[in-house]
């Protein structure tokens, strides 16, 4: 579903980011991106997200070459795509039921799709107790779970995560990657850039390794270190 060949991605201020990059994701892997800061893994996500441009070179997502995508098909693209951030993202004024509402309303859902839907996301994050919650009122897992549940609320083929367990505690973290692994066996792909050697070393997914911009390894079933 998603094909780089050779894709270079270069700043205004002429910092080589990413380059020869050539790879293919199936549909429904588990891809860990892993690398020391400055490797070039949040510039690997935004480039699938459109929010950087290709320097040059392909970016094919469902037989589409991204990179010649006009303006206007921006917007579904996205929509095809969820996204989980370290530091959660939720809107603080808003309950939990209304983050992941929110998620829909602004896609053009009806009110009986989302009265729908949203009680199905939250029991399947496990948080149907917590709709009426504040963010605020929440612990980190909890808020984490909150904001992968308006991550797939609209069934995106591809779930984008950066470092979605980078402020939890150990025992958290896990759950949330259960949470990622249950949502990857229900067909959606996951790009996960992490840090965390021991939760790749146990998962045994496929890891992709970036050094100053290019891919030093990717491997099935890979570890942390080589
Ligand atoms: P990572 O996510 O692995 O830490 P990044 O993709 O953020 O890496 O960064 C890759 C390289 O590109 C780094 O050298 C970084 O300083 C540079 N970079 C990232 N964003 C920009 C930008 N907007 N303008 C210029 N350089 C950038
Ligand atoms: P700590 O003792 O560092 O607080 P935990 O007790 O949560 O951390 O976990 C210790 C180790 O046990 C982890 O590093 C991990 O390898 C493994 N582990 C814990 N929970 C799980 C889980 N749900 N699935 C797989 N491995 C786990």
């Amino acid at each position: 579903m998603i094909e780089f060949i050779d894709v270079k991605k270069i700043y205004k201020n002429d910092k080589i980011a990413l380059s020869n990059i050539n790879l293919k994701i199936d549909k429904g892997e588990f891809v860990f991106l892993i690398g020391s800061s400055g490797a070039g893994k949040s510039t690997f996500m935004k480039l699938l997200l459109k929010e950087e441009e290709v320097t040059s070179g392909k970016l094919i997502i469902d037989g589409v070459d991204i990179t010649k995508l006009p303006r206007r098909k921006v917007p579904k693209l996205r929509r095809s795509m969820g996204i989980v951030f370290q530091d959660f993202r939720l809107l603080q004024n808003k309950n939990v039921y209304d983050n992941v509402a929110f998620a829909m309303e602004i896609t053009g859902h009806s009110q009986k799709e989302i009265r729908r839907k949203v009680p199905s996301v939250l029991s399947l994050v496990g948080l149907s107790d917590k709709a009426k919650s504040y963010p605020s009122e929440l612990s980190g897992g909890e808020q984490q779970r909150v904001s992968i549940a308006r991550a797939i609320v609209n069934n995106p083929s591809l779930l984008i995560a950066d470092e979605p367990t980078g402020n939890l505690d150990p025992q958290t973290a896990w759950e949330i990657m259960e949470l990622l692994k249950d949502i990857n066996k229900r067909g959606t792909t996951v790009i996960m850039a992490t840090h965390a050697k021991d939760v790749v070393d146990k998962l045994k997914k496929r890891v992709i390794a970036l050094e100053k911009g290019v891919i030093v390894r990717d491997e099935e079933r890979g570890t942390y270190d080589e």
